[in-house]
């Protein structure tokens, strides 16, 4: 290689546009290595990685395309303490990292307290055969659906049954984040590389979460699709989540989306009333809660329809506000709190709807932009705020979760979203910034 990283990386910037060189997050790159296949950059946290993919990522490859070979990948590495051990990034619990061990199985996540209803019956079926009888006809199986709605156990509950029969075998479960963290470590320390490889080549079963992360990051999709070959020859079972369907996946070979599709592909939808309900029965079961009669559980199920997260989140959080107002959860007490709308959890109480685009057009009205502004990758201050204050009102009044916000923004990544909230909040001291976001709460409703 005629280049060193930190050679390229100023020639690179040369050639991108003129304002990249003073760019405040190209300047928080560390390039860490280069080679006929890979170039990949260290930045200091998620929001500059997205901030880089969604402007110059084209630009770059263009570069590397021409300079060093149109092969060649470009993966951005987020090198905070945190990816020294990776976490799984989407508020999850995240069992402690693979070991052999507990193989990041959490033991909580089971079939036996998985319920199923019309909505999942497919999905849970197919895990269920899947861990009884790996590498059959379900291999690889592909489940995919929304936020919060059971893929995380379901992949949990596969490893933890299969452990259960199986004791001897190998299983793995990895969220993808997690699989190019550790794939990339191995690329800067070259001793890791091997047992990277034999890790996951080497497993009996394979439990892959949130795959729809490695869209755009093509020197992982390479490492992963080598992975998945390996294992699929030898019989070994493949498991993975999806927020989307394999069509769907965008930036993702196509020789790897339709590899996904040779075994079984299940979908997992939101729960209907029925199942919402028993999921609160149990819930109330397993923490104890005896005293919540089933009229208000009725309640609860009827309002909160989004997903199960949210379900048992607005279950505790009640439960928590009873205790500390040393109420009794009665069905007026659970009325009241999930009807005013100035308690933090009126955003799951169901009723009154606002969708994303009526936030962004009344948004767009007021500030005078075009239509298209606020979905654009247009920075000026005055598209860069208004698109702020929308995605703030789209948290705080819609139902939908970040990654929806950000898919209505056309954005990569939730985090995008968390930022814009976050600078938000940071000017809500300002008078005239509250007034605004009052009057424009006001029109919505
Ligand atoms: P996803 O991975 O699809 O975002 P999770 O698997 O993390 O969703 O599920 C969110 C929460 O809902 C978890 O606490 C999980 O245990 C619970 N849950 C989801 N589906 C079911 C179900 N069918 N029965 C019981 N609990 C469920
Ligand atoms: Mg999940």
């Amino acid at each position: 290689m005629r280049y060193t990283p930190e050679k390229f990386w100023s020639e690179l910037l040369s050639e991108l546009d003129e304002s990249a060189i003073s760019d405040v997050y190209l300047r928080q790159v560390t390039p860490r290595s280069l080679t006929e296949d890979c170039f990949l950059i260290a930045v200091p946290s998620d929001y500059t990685r997205d901030e880089i993919e969604n402007r110059f990522f084209s630009s770059i490859k263009r570069v590397l395309s021409d300079r060093i070979s149109p092969a060649c990948a470009f993966e951005i590495f987020v090198d905070t303490p945190a990816t020294k051990v990776p976490e799984s990034g989407n508020g999850e619990p995240t069992p402690q990292n693979n070991n052999s061990d507990n193989a990041g199985l959490n033991p909580n996540y089971i079939f036996d307290n998985f319920k199923v209803g019309q909505s999942n019956r497919i999905c849970h079926a197919t895990a269920f055969s899947a861990s009884e009888n790996p590498g059959g006809e379900y291999n690889p199986l592909f489940i995919y659906g929304g936020v919060g709605l059971g893929k995380t156990h379901l992949l949990h509950a596969i490893g933890n049954h299969f452990q259960d029969i199986t004791p001897d075998r190998q299983v793995i479960y990895v969220t993808s984040e997690t699989f190019m963290n550790e794939y990339i470590e191995s690329i800067i320390n070259r001793q890791s590389a091997q047992d990277f490889r034999s890790k996951y080549r080497e497993t009996d079963l394979l439990l892959i979460d949130d795959i729809q992360f490695l869209q755009r990051k093509e020197g992982t999709q390479e490492e992963f699709f080598n992975t998945f070959n390996d294992l699929y020859l030898k019989s070994y079972q493949i498991v993975m989540t999806s927020d989307r369907s394999p069509r769907m996946l965008e930036n993702l070979e196509e020789r790897l989306s339709s590899r996904f599709e040779w075994g079984m592909v299940a979908e997992i939808d939101k729960p209907n009333y029925e199942l919402r309900l028993a999921i609160l029965q149990q819930k109330c079961q397993d923490q104890g809660f005896a005293d919540i009669s089933n009229e208000v559980l009725s309640y609860i199920a009827e309002m909160v329809t989004s997903n199960i997260r949210e379900l048992e989140g607005t279950l505790v959080s009640l439960k928590a506000r009873a205790s500390i107002q040393e109420e009794q959860l009665t069905l007026d007490f659970v009325r009241n709190i999930l009807n005013d709308t100035s308690t933090p959890i009126r955003r799951v109480s169901g009723r009154k709807v606002v969708t994303a685009a009526a936030i962004q057009k009344i948004v767009t009205d007021h500030f005078q932009l075009n239509d298209d502004d606020l979905t654009s990758s247009k920075r000026t201050k005055a598209i860069a705020f208004p698109r702020q204050i929308a995605m703030y009102l789209c948290r705080e009044l819609t139902q939908l979760s970040l990654l929806d916000i950000a898919e209505a923004f056309h954005r990569q990544n939730h985090t995008t979203i968390i930022h814009a909230c976050s600078q938000v909040e940071k000017q809500l001291e300002n008078e005239e910034t509250r007034n605004l976001i009052e009057f424009l709460t006001g029109e919505l409703k």
